[in-house]
């Protein structure tokens, strides 16, 4: 029988129980007489951590399904409080597997990217960090919090900032000045208090560093980003090309902007808005969405199709914005039960069905490698994970009208116009980190020039005009990833580089370019990132000129 998502559950992990779990599985691993004895002990821990991991899920979509139920809180402060430990005891037996005399037979078996990760994962953990690790978690639940707690008055109505930032769209000007002066009111109204969060995040994790015997925590958050085959170098030389060859197109792009909305110039507050008399916005609600985005699937690829249809069925999918709902989107996986969850916060908006389409990519590579690998070959590291979901963006190009009608060119336009937007934010976000932990001792105030520096460099025409905190360099407040997953967000853009690809594919054949996304999500995490960039037939975007053609093509489409 398919259990649905109302009923899926997963006992409290008792911490006795489950370090007498690992205390006879490091024995049964040591006693084991052959390989082949090791490999059922592996497949026994396998399916303990696949316990952990769907308590661990559940916990995490309830929490952010709502951050102000007391158990859904209880629940996440109980994680955060065991997750080092349980952590400690993973590790422990990584230890044995990587030092086995079998480790050779052990690799044919299980491949050797296991084994890989597990020497990566070694190298982020020691027990002297395990209480910095609980503190680190808090810190980051309570950015989450007060950032959900957000309740703004606007024009009669009370909103959270999901739900003010389809005005900052708005076709007029003076109500997206409004809507964003108000999204930076909040902040500046609790700036401080996300400053000393940070700050205190800052000041954990260079200490962390230092005690694991790295220089600063970017060495160690590269790890923990399990960045097997890269290193700051690359991503510096990436970066170098989004300057180089994104930077001018968007300040073209820009004065275009500026001229299709009539305006002398596009400043903060219009960056979104494309067209004067508005980005299309999808034509139905929440349930009809629903209905239109099976018929896409439907028609893009059949396996999809059928995928969707079982989420639906199963209730997989919050997407529904909510009081004291966490914002964002996101995409999380019950081992257990072999299936993912999806969460969004429909607003109304194009940004809807770009979400949308985005997480049920990871939704559906997840799914696809749903079989008898390890867990820890089920996702690839977020920089490949980020491929499946941006390329499904792009793959369903052809079936936008689905959603928007006759406006579907338009939302294409646009959503190639922020595709590539993103990718000056997104490197200035990285470089932004790299400042922040090569120079930890820095005061917030100076990290607020660092990030304005940030915007001059790679936004080079972005005016926040009279709103101060914005000029002043607080954007980055909003960027939940640097507060939860350091260096995340590099990511995003090195997946866009390869998603823009499959864009070029799919308009060459989309039948062939979907095959080639079938087969990479059925890869899964069983390799590196630029392995499996290389087998999906894609350029790495560490090699120079990565972004030629689809800057070229981009260019043509958009001017
Ligand atoms: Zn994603």
């Amino acid at each position: 029988m398919e259990t649905r998502y109302p009923q899926m559950q997963a006992a409290e992990p008792d911490l006795d129980a489950i370090a007498n779990a690992y205390d006879e599985l490091n024995k049964d691993f040591d006693r084991a007489p052959g390989s082949q004895d090791r490999l059922a002990v592996v497949r026994r821990w396998d399916g303990l951590r696949r316990n952990f991991g769907t308590w661990e899920a559940l916990v995490g979509a309830r929490f952010a399904q709502n951050t102000t139920s007391d158990s859904a809180v209880a629940s996440k402060t109980r994680h955060s409080e065991i997750r080092p430990t349980v952590t400690s005891m993973e590790v422990e037996f990584q230890k044995r597997l990587l030092a086995s005399p079998h480790r050779a037979d052990l690799e044919d078996q299980l491949g050797s990217h296991a084994f890989a990760v597990w020497a990566n994962d070694v190298s982020t953990f020691d027990p002297c960090i395990e209480s910095d690790l609980v503190a680190e978690s808090k810190l980051s639940t309570e950015y989450t919090k007060l950032i959900a707690s957000a309740k703004i008055p606007f024009r009669g109505e009370t909103l959270n900032l999901a739900g003010l930032r389809k005005y900052s769209t708005d076709t007029d000007r003076t109500t997206r000045h409004a809507a964003v002066s108000a999204t930076y009111g909040f902040m500046e109204a609790n700036g401080a208090e996300v400053d000393r969060i940070f700050d205190e995040l800052v000041a954990l994790r260079h200490g962390m560093a230092l005690k694991m015997g790295c220089e600063n925590f970017i060495e160690l958050g590269y790890r923990r980003m399990q960045r097997i085959d890269y290193t700051r170098n690359d991503v510096a030389t990436y970066r170098g090309e989004v300057l180089k060859q994104v930077v001018p197109l968007i300040q073209k792009l820009r004065s275009l902007q500026a001229d299709r909305l009539g305006i002398d110039k596009v400043m903060g507050w219009d960056a979104g808005l494309y067209a004067p008399d508005g980005n299309p916005k999808p034509h139905g609600d929440h349930d009809w969405m629903l209905k239109q985005a099976q018929l896409m699937f439907d028609e893009v690829d059949p396996r999809i199709g059928e995928f969707f249809a079982m989420m639906v069925r199963r209730d997989l999918l919050d997407l529904k914005t909510r009081d004291g709902k966490a914002g964002g989107g996101f995409c999380t996986y019950f081992a257990d039960y072999g299936v993912p969850f999806v969460f969004a916060n429909f607003n109304g908006t194009d940004g809807d069905v770009r979400v949308f389409t985005h997480e049920i990519g990871h939704a559906f590579q997840g799914f696809s490698s749903s079989d008898d690998r390890l867990l820890d070959c089920v996702w690839p590291s977020y920089d490949a994970a980020e491929i499946h979901s941006m390329s499904l963006e792009f793959l369903t190009y052809p079936q936008m009208d689905k959603f928007f009608g006759h406006e579907a060119d338009a939302f294409r336009w646009n959503h190639l116009a922020g595709a590539l937007a993103f990718l000056p934010y997104g490197v200035a976000g990285d470089h932004f980190q790299h400042l922040v932990y090569d120079n930890p001792k820095a005061t917030p105030a100076e990290r607020h020039e660092m990030w304005r520096s940030m915007e001059a460099k790679y936004m080079p025409d972005l005016d926040w005009g009279d709103i101060g905190y914005a000029a002043k360099g607080g954007r980055w407040q909003f960027q939940g990833h640097y507060f939860g997953m350091p260096f995340y967000y590099i990511d995003y853009t090195l997946a866009q580089t390869c998603a823009m690809q499959f864009w070029l594919a799919c308009e060459e054949d989309q039948a062939a370019a979907l095959e080639r996304y079938v087969a990479l999500c059925k890869l899964g995490g069983n390799a590196p990132f630029q392995t499996l960039v290389h087998q999906a037939g894609l350029t790495s975007p560490f090699k120079e000129g990565c972004l030629d053609r689809v800057v070229q093509r981009a260019a043509k489409a958009l001017f």
